[in-house]
């Protein structure tokens, strides 16, 4: 997974930022029956309060074994 540097707000220029996780049922599951769930994150701007970005940390989990890309797999 390509890693993404958050450096400015785009909402109100701050730069610092809080990673928060998503509980209970925010939780994305893959299409794909019987496949992985992802739990989500969300970058949030600790000025404004802003979710600048919304990721799952393994995309990997949400796709089939065999379509998956070796070197994310965990
Ligand atoms: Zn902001």
């Amino acid at each position: 997974m390509k890693k993404v540097r958050m450096t400015v707000c785009r909402f109100c220029g701050g730069t610092q930022f809080v990673t928060a996780m998503q509980t209970g049922y925010g939780a994305l599951e893959s299409t794909e029956r019987f496949l992985g769930i992802s739990k989500v994150y969300h970058t949030i701007c600790r000025d404004c309060g802003s979710i600048i970005r919304s990721y799952v940390q393994n995309p990997e989990k949400l796709l089939k074994k065999k379509d998956r890309r070796k070197e994310d797999e965990a």
